[in-house]
């Protein structure tokens, strides 16, 4: 069974909640939908205070390229545009809307039928998927509309779509599948379209055999779409990682991309609402959400309106345990602890995890007792206990040297160190201050 070569690790799975069918979380009092959800530049908001809005109807334009516009997932009025700590944990702007009711622009199909064909050409669609606000659902939030279009002259041939949810806890991504497995095949042949190409693999590790079985069920009389069951490791959801557990081609450093290796990497949950976008006129403010924890009462996925507060669901999954020693936006290696209950849900926030104390406190620091054990475990092939410490002692242009900005902030160095050195902490933070040297290098030139 296929895997990735260079580093990696086996962190306990812990999906409680793969056998949980998604259920709908609650309508939120308010909604709040900070302008910053993708990678790119921020929003710019199209509605002002007192404007009345409906489910789905436009209320941030893109910023620029790089950029998606935002929808409302609730009906109602607009009550403020102020600022939020969201769950990077930095104040951002951000939409509050009043809910009242639940009124729907009448341009979205909300009946269940599944809709097989597409007449719209591949412009047409590309520009749907940008009218909709589509990014990257793993986590990225990286433009669709912008992935879709890869550099002309890189030779594209296969879509691999990303069904790996390796990251431990979270099962968003393997309920979709067991649930809308239809969609997403139908989702796949637009993405095949756009791309003017046949041939795409699922893949998919294989602690999850029922979603395996059903997508290949599914694909058996499709041609062109392949299933592979991947051999666990994380982090396989990676890029780079994916492509060459699939393809056996390695991606080189930046700014090489996966275009470059003739590959175009889609999640999963991108591919569901690429389907609902093109098929169904639905932007995206919707999404389904892992809530979990070890001591969690009622740990569940949830189809949620982006926008509604994560303490909403908190309370549907039974309350915050008492032990609870972390709050954590996504899963345990890449997910970003919260500061409190309030940020909203957004379109990267794939679970809401409850960490008990035991698990979240850290150990007490040593010194670097230089055993490479987080050399071995990277799967960019960094050295991590090299880059922590520049990145400590502010040594910025050895960082850079180092290759720092590859790192995909994976967490597989931090687990693995017997020292419990913080190595993602200061490898996270060299990373922002070596970005921002380059950003402004290049503005200069
Ligand atoms: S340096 Fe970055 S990519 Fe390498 S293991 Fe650490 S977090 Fe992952
Ligand atoms: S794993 Fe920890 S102790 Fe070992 S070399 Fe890396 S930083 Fe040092």
């Amino acid at each position: 069974m296929n895997t990735f070569t260079i580093g990696g690790v086996h962190p306990q799975a812990n999906k409680l909640t793969e056998d949980r069918k998604t259920e709908t979380a609650p309508l939120p009092v308010q909604a709040v939908f900070p302008l910053s959800q993708h990678i790119g530049a921020p929003a710019v908001p199209c509605v002002q205070k007192g404007d009345r809005v409906l489910v789905g109807t436009k209320i941030a334009e893109p910023g620029g390229f790089m950029s998606a516009c935002i929808h409302s997932s609730v009906s109602g009025k607009v009550a403020k545009i102020d600022t939020i700590v969201d769950a990077s944990g930095l104040r951002k702007p951000a939409v509050f809307i009043d809910v009242e009711g639940d009124e729907w622009e009448p341009s979205i199909d909300r009946s269940d039928r599944l809709v097989l064909q597409c007449n719209m050409s591949r412009e047409e669609i590309v520009e749907r998927i940008k009218a909709c606000g589509i990014v990257g659902m793993g986590g990225a939030c990286f433009p669709t509309h912008v992935k879709l279009c890869p550099p002309k002259d890189c030779a594209i041939d296969t879509l691999i779509v990303n069904a790996v949810e390796c990251e431990p806890y979270l099962t968003a991504d393997h309920r979709l599948m067991l649930e809308c497995p239809d969609q997403i095949i139908i989702g796949i042949k637009i993405i095949l379209k756009v791309l003017g190409i046949d041939r795409a693999v699922i893949g998919i590790e294989e602690n999850k055999p029922d979603a395996i079985a059903v997508m290949r069920s599914k694909t058996s009389m499709v041609s062109g779409i392949e299933v592979m069951p991947l051999r666990m490791k994380y982090p396989q959801g990676g890029e780079k990682q994916l492509i060459e557990a699939v393809t056996g081609r390695q991606v080189p450093p930046p700014p090489a991309l996966p275009a470059n290796v003739g590959c175009v990497v889609q999640n999963v949950g991108t591919v569901y609402a690429i389907y609902e976008a093109v098929m169904k006129n639905k932007p995206l403010f919707e999404r389904i959400v892992t809530v979990t924890g070890k001591s969690v009462k009622n740990p569940c996925n949830l189809k949620v309106r982006m926008g509604t507060p994560v303490s909403q669901l908190i309370e549907y999954a039974g309350g915050m345990p008492e032990d609870t020693g972390k709050l954590i936006s996504g899963g345990p290696m890449m997910g970003r602890p919260l500061l409190d209950d309030t940020a909203p849900v957004v379109k990267g926030t794939s679970g809401l995890l409850m960490l008990p104390e035991k698990d979240a406190a850290r150990k007490e620091e040593r010194n670097c007792i230089r055993c490479a054990k987080c050399v071995s475990a990277c799967p960019m092939g960094l050295e991590p206990y090299l880059l922590a410490t520049v990145s400590q002692s502010q040594e910025w242009d050895v960082a850079e040297e180092g290759m720092i900005m590859s790192c995909i902030e994976c967490g597989c160095c931090q687990t693995t160190c017997p020292s419990n050195r913080p190595l993602l902490d200061w490898v996270r933070l060299g990373k922002n201050r070596v970005g921002g040297i380059i950003r402004a290098r290049n503005a200069k030139k």
